[in-house]
This record gives structure tokens, C-alpha cells and sequence, in this order.
């Protein structure tokens, strides 16, 4: 006999069914043992005449028996399968589970984040976890099939990378072929993407798995994942646009309630004269309580900024004193593209820069590019990189803007972020599987962790 689902047994009953998964809930009663069996479609209860006694919660069963109906006053109204259970006539422990480390049948939030992390596995099984990783799917589909329909070209590009600069430290990787070289794993694909844009494919996207060296905050850890986009023979709004259509179907397909049907648009400075920050929440109380998603974008972004010098990436990339505040590979608005190529008002810049925020969050950033290598090397000099400096860190891409590069320009929405949002949770690591403790150790697994000396000898490295 085949495996019935959970949820398929409304259709089943006085019929024979064998059932697979979890034991949610066991409860004795003289000769009878009541269990709720648990699969990915839902709980049963399952009724057992001097059967199941030693049954554990959490153990992975098998059950055979008939779907009953329940009399009248047995039946509970809470669950969907709450007009049926099952006579159960065998069952097996398929893995018979111990006493488990944490509870889970909360929400989890009052219990330390290193035990939930460390049992994961098991801390997923809770209802809310599963609700959240379960609604990232589904976002992550609705967004994905909503770029396709669009005619947009999935595509991966390489974890093994030269540093690419998004204002982070980066992860560096030692090359065993080439001792004393390394590897840099990439902060977003920004400049793949872009060559992409080169190679004609036009409409990119990807979702990218993203790695920064930053400070860690209780909300997040060194990885994470984007939505990646980039579009050919684009304007600002062209790709605004296009983004607020595919976040509003992917929105609308996890049942989400927006505040606004057209995002608002603020420049930089009215968002920091009217809410005092460039991220900020526009819902009401109510809307708060409903859950309400208020999308808005701002632009009008500064290109450069001071060099803040007590940030290492912004002192190695500013060398001049000034520094990108969004995206070094962006272009100027139209009107400072002179100021830009004349090196003036250099403060008064405007950059063709896009920020979605939702709920006082920022949940996507993006540009117009700049595909003229005079003006992308002059963003360069700006930051005080020599030509050689320039030559060695974006020679590449100067190369291919003078290889027939359309114009182009894209964003990446932070996909962490968002479900974090679309959850109603406040950390991302609600919205992760496996995310790292706030110490920076991987979840389950015990990284970072040493290796041999002879690992390290291959590699041509000496401990420190
Ligand atoms: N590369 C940028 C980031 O990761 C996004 C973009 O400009 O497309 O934030």
C-alpha cells in the first residue's frame, strides 16, 4: 500500500490507509493510546487499543489503520482533519527519537538563540519556523515565475571571485594552485551581472548567495541572499517600475496586504527632512497591527561621502577622503555627469541610486550603471585610486565597456530581509534555515574550526 497524506485522508474514510511521520502528541488512557501523527500537510489523530504505549514525541512512525469518522461530540473544530482519526491496527518506529533538547511547540522566542541554533533540525519543526521557510519558497517562486514571465534570464555566476566592492570586508579564499593568492567570494554579483549586460542577455536575475565580512548585529550574519537583477536599455524608472510589478505579484501571491498599489517616491533629502533617516515606516498604528506592507522607494542619493575613519573598507577604498555611499559601479544623474568627469562639487553629486524600503526597513538597492569607462574610472579617481590601482582592481570591466556595452542598470532585493518583513518577524535569522549565531559559529555545525597543518602547508599559509 502506498503512503497516505495527512491531509488526504478526508477523502478516505472506512478505507485503509498507511500513514509516515511524526509523533506531535502521545496521551495514554488506560488501553487506549491517542497519538497526533504530524506530516508536512498536517496532524491526525491516531487511536491505538493497547498499542503505541511506548511511543516517544518526535519519533518518525509508520501507522496502518482505517480512517473513522468521529462521533458527534469528539470532534475538534481546530484542525482541519478534527472530523476524523484513525483506528490504528499496526504501526512501526521507523527512527525512534530521545527526550529533545528544546521545545517545540512555541513560538521558540523565549528560548537562547545558541541551543536553537545548534538544533536547528529540530527547531524548525515548529510551527512558525515552518510557516516561514515555507513562505520563502513560495515568495522565491512567485518572484522567480514573475521574472520569467518577463522574459528575464536566470543565470549563476561564480562563488570563487575577485573582490567586488559593496562597502564589506570580503571573504578570501587561498588558491592551492597558486600559494600566497587568494580568492575573494562575492559581496553580490554586481560586476558578473553586469558583463552579463555585455554578453546581450538583456534582463538578468539570480538568486544569489552573497558573503560580507561586517560587524555582525543580532540580526544577521555574514551571508546572504538577494534577489539579483539587471536589465538592459533601462532608465531609473524603466527598472523601478519593473521591480514594483514583480514585488506586488510576488507580494499578492504569499496573501500579503499592501499599504499602496503605486509605490511613493522620495528624494534622499525629503525622506532625511521629513522622517530624519533614508529608511523609514509610512504605515498607521492599525496598518502595524494588520500587518500591512508599506512599500516606498527614495532616490536622489549622493554618489560620495567623507570617509568614515574608523571603517577599515571605507579607509581602503577612499583614498582621497571620499568614498561611494551605494555603489561605486553606478552612473551619475545626467545633469552631474559634467561635475563627475570634472572632478567638481564632488559632495553635490547625485547618483542614479534606487533604495526600496518596506516598513522602515531597506529591503532592495539598485542603479543605473555606468557603462562609459570614462565615467566609471573617473568614480575611481574620485575615491583617489592611481591608474595602475584602477588598472589592476577594474581593468576588466573598463575592458568590456569598450567591447560594446549596452546601457544598463539593475537592483538586488535583500530576500532575507523581505520574508523577514512579510513574516512579521524581527530578526532575518527567522527567515533563514540554517543562519549563524550572533558570534559568527554556523548553525548545527561547529565553524569556524581549525585545520591541520597540513591543510594549511598545502595552501602555502603559516599560523598566525
Ligand atoms: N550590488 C548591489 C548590492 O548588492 C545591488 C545593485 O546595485 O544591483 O547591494
Amino acid at each position: 500500500m502506498e503512503r497516505t497524506l495527512v491531509i488526504d485522508c478526508l477523502d478516505k474514510i472506512d478505507q485503509a490507509i498507511i500513514l509516515k511521520g511524526w509523533v506531535d502528541t502521545k496521551r495514554d488512557h488506560g488501553k487506549l493510546t491517542f497519538i497526533d501523527l504530524r506530516d508536512r500537510t498536517g496532524k491526525i489523530q491516531c487511536v491505538g487499543f493497547e498499542k503505541m504505549g511506548e511511543l516517544t514525541p518526535e519519533s518518525v512512525v509508520e501507522i496502518t489503520g482505517t480512517v473513522k469518522k468521529r462521533p458527534e461530540r469528539m470532534i475538534n473544530p481546530d484542525i482541519p482533519t478534527g472530523t476524523i482519526e484513525v483506528d490504528v491496527s499496526d504501526y512501526k518506529i521507523i527512527n525512534k527519537a530521545t527526550e529533545l533538547p528544546i521545545q517545540i511547540d512555541t513560538d521558540g522566542l523565549e528560548i537562547g538563540e545558541d541551543v536553537r541554533l545548534r538544533y536547528r533540525y529540530v527547531d524548525l519543526r515548529r510551527q512558525r519556523m515552518q510557516k516561514n521557510i515555507r513562505l520563502r519558497s513560495d515568495f522565491t517562486r512567485a518572484i522567480s515565475d514573475s521574472l520569467y514571465t518577463r522574459d528575464f534570464v536566470e543565470n549563476e555566476t561564480p562563488m570563487l571571485t575577485k573582490s567586488t566592492k559593496e562597502g564589506a570586508r570580503d571573504f578570501i579564499v587561498p588558491s592551492r594552485f597558486q600559494p600566497g593568492k587568494f580568492y575573494a567570494l562575492p559581496q553580490s554579483p554586481q560586476q558578473y551581472k553586469q558583463l552579463l549586460m555585455t554578453a546581450g542577455f538583456e534582463n538578468y536575475f539570480q538568486i544569489a548567495h552573497c558573503f560580507r565580512d561586517e560587524d555582525l548585529r543580532s540580526d544577521r550574519g555574514f551571508e546572504l541572499t538577494q534577489v539579483d537583477i539587471e536589465m538592459s536599455f533601462v532608465t531609473r524608472e524603466d527598472v523601478m517600475k519593473t521591480v514594483e510589478a514583480v514585488v506586488k505579484e510576488a507580494v499578492k501571491n504569499v496573501d500579503g496586504k499592501l499599504k499602496d498599489q503605486i509605490f511613493p517616491v522620495f528624494s534622499y533629502s525629503d525622506a532625511i527632512k521629513q522622517f530624519g533617516a533614508d529608511r523609514f515606516d509610512l504605515r498607521s498604528e492599525e496598518e502595524k497591527k494588520d500587518e500591512t506592507l508599506a512599500f516606498a522607494w527614495v532616490i536622489d542619493f549622493p554618489f560620495f561621502k567623507k570617509v568614515d575613519k574608523d571603517d577599515i573598507a571605507e579607509v581602503r577604498d577612499g583614498k582621497s577622503g571620499w568614498t561611494f555611499t551605494h555603489n561605486p559601479f553606478s552612473t551619475p544623474i545626467p545633469e552631474h555627469l559634467n561635475w563627475h568627469l570634472k572632478k567638481e562639487h564632488i559632495g553635490e553629486i547625485i547618483t542614479a541610486q534606487y533604495d526600496l524600503v518596506c516598513n522602515g526597513y531597506e529591503v532592495g538597492g539598485g542603479s543605473i550603471r555606468a557603462h562609459d569607462p570614462e565615467v566609471l574610472r573617473q568614480t575611481f579617481h574620485i575615491m583617489g585610486y592611481t591608474d595602475k590601482e584602477i588598472e589592476e582592481s577594474i581593468g576588466h570591466m573598463l575592458e568590456a565597456f569598450s567591447l560594446g556595452t549596452p546601457p544598463h542598470g539593475g537592483i538586488a532585493l535583500g530576500l532575507d530581509r523581505l520574508i523577514m518583513v512579510l513574516t512579521g518577524e524581527r530578526s532575518m535569522k527567522e527567515s533563514v534555515a540554517f543562519p549563524m549565531t550572533s558570534t559568527g559559529r554556523t548553525a548545527v555545525m561547529d565553524a569556524p574550526s581549525e585545520v591541520s597543518d597540513e591543510q594549511l602547508k598545502e595552501l602555502g599559509l603559516k599560523r598566525g
